[in-house]
């Protein structure tokens, strides 16, 4: 089969490029190793859409938030993905770092900043601590889900003719008359381009391609998740002061309506564990922000990991294999980033200049906790398994599993049917839910409940039909 373009990765940064290029009207194929799309950084992160006042002035990053978060905006409401702008404050007691901060921003063309005292602060946060004495605020930060809106990417540019490949690693890359041969186990494909975009494994990549290696280092940040059912401690995103390393212990609400706290920042190997240190280390930091958060009221820690190129992202034409981009060390505002980065790799890089062709929409995926009482009972009685609710927490349906299961995309994993309907995301985090979730999976996809796997290839459940010895 030959395409136009082979995109290496199913993250965010991946996903938006082949969105992208689908609406150039080219012929493209997206390669993930895993089981679905939005499996390695872009699934664990804060999910926050930056307004770009924290990059250094003319560096990609910077260039690429700000164009990024217009863009981020705009694609969302089209492929109804939640999204909020919710705005965001910086928060401390050093008022020459937050005037730093507001020149930064101001140098990268962020609109919508403000200086605040303790008393304007209070107006948007009651509960801040006594320590904070002023504080920066951003209007045009926001808040996203990073999986759905990867996901969405993904199936909108299946929906216009683009392919993913799960479960493909390649192997063998040879330059041939078309362009590249590209060899997996499953596969035997040419394209005239290649983009790199897997993320962690950018240096593994690189090396089948034979294209630049980059020095890459990895932090990782800790998260705790609390429950949707505490009293609101904000309804925007409050940072501390940014550090050389991050920007530091946030508390922000989800769209889902509820809150996380974190991340931290360990250099790390690429292992999503959370530690002790770590969560420790978050109690205490955050504090400083607002006293009295209800840590008791988590329901779950997780962990991302940030691949890091030195001060800047990486985005450029390989200069030893002809039509190959790289993008290495996309950390950082990656997710904000991602859409800005794939206009430019599809235009400036890549030369496609002709105008995005009309799309045909995704169907967003129903969601019955948003819906009102006669909106809920007409859904069932069109469709009695919406009113067979399997995850008491999120209320989610059998109707809305099922759904998720024939979606383009074709999920066929418990993690990714969790993030497309919530299944499992509540209180419980699946306690109830889990088996019979499973038994959807089989019996919707005609497998065993011992081959429904939790995310990827190996993580089945049960395992009373695996041989030991093999
Ligand atoms: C803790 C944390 C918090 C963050 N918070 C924010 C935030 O609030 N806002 C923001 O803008 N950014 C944030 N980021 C950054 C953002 O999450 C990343 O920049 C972004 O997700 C990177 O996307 P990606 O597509 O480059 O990488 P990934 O999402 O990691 O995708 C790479 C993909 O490549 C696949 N892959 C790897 N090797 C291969 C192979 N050999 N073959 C095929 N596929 C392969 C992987 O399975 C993976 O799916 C945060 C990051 C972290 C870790």
């Amino acid at each position: 089969m030959n395409y136009d373009v082979a995109i290496i990765g199913g993250g965010i940064v991946g996903c938006a490029i082949l969105n992208k290029l689908t609406r150039k009207n080219l012929k493209v194929v997206l390669i993930e190793k895993g089981n679905d799309v939005a499996v390695g950084a872009s699934k664990a992160n804060s999910s926050i859409i930056h307004a770009g006042f924290d990059c250094k002035p003319n560096t990609l990053k910077a260039k690429f938030n700000v164009r990024g978060n217009e863009l981020t905006f705009k694609l969302a409401k089209e492929l109804s993905v939640p999204i909020k702008q919710c705005g965001a404050l910086v928060v401390g007691n050093d008022l020459n770092m937050v005037n730093e901060l507001f020149n930064r921003g101001k140098a990268n063309g962020v609109k919508g900043l403000h200086i605040l005292n303790r008393e304007q602060l209070l107006t948007k946060v009651p509960k801040l601590n006594e320590n904070i004495t002023c504080g920066l605020f951003a209007e045009t930060s926001g808040i996203t889900s990073a999986y759905l809106l990867t996901i969405a990417l993904a199936e909108e540019a299946v929906i216009n003719g683009a392919e993913v490949k799960f479960n493909t690693k390649i192997k063998k890359c040879v330059k041939n008359d078309f362009g590249y041969n590209l060899i997996a186990d499953n596969l035997n494909i040419n394209a005239k381009y290649v983009i790199n975009s897997a993320g962690a494994s950018y240096n593994e990549v690189a090396k089948i391609l034979g294209t630049e290696q980059h020095e890459i280092e990895f932090r990782r940040g800790e998260y705790f998740l609390l429950d949707s059912n505490i009293e609101p401690l904000t309804n925007l995103t409050i940072f501390p002061l940014p550090s050389k390393f991050s920007k530091g212990v946030l508390i922000t609400p989800t769209v889902h309506g509820q809150t996380i706290v974190g991340p931290t920042s360990y250099e790390s190997d690429n292992t999503t564990i959370t530690t002790v240190d770590g969560l420790n280390e978050i109690k205490e930091k955050a504090v400083n922000i607002i006293k009295d958060i209800p840590f008791n009221k988590n329901i779950r820690n997780f962990s991302g990991v940030r691949t890091i190129c030195g001060d800047d992202f990486i985005v450029e034409k390989s200069t030893k294999k002809q039509n190959i981009i790289n993008l290495a060390g996309i950390c950082s505002p990656g997710l904000t980033a991602a859409p800005a980065i794939a206009e430019y790799v599809a235009e400036n890089l890549l030369g496609f200049n002709n105008a995005d062709k009309k799309m045909k929409k995704r169907v967003p995926y129903t969601c019955l906790h948003d819906l009102n009482e006669a909106e809920r009972n007409k859904l069932i009685k069109r469709n009695p398994d919406y009113g067979k609710i399997i995850c008491k927490c999120e209320c989610v349906s059998l109707g809305e599993i099922k759904e998720a299961l024939n979606s383009p995309l074709k999920p066929n994993s418990v993690d990714a049917i969790k993030r497309r309907v919530r299944a499992g995301m509540g209180r419980c985090q699946g306690g109830f839910c889990l088996t019979k979730v499973i038994k959807t999976i089989s019996e919707n996809l005609n497998i065993s409940e011992d081959e429904v796997v939790k995310e990827n290839k190996g993580s089945n459940f049960y395992v009373s039909n695996i041989n030991p010895k093999k």
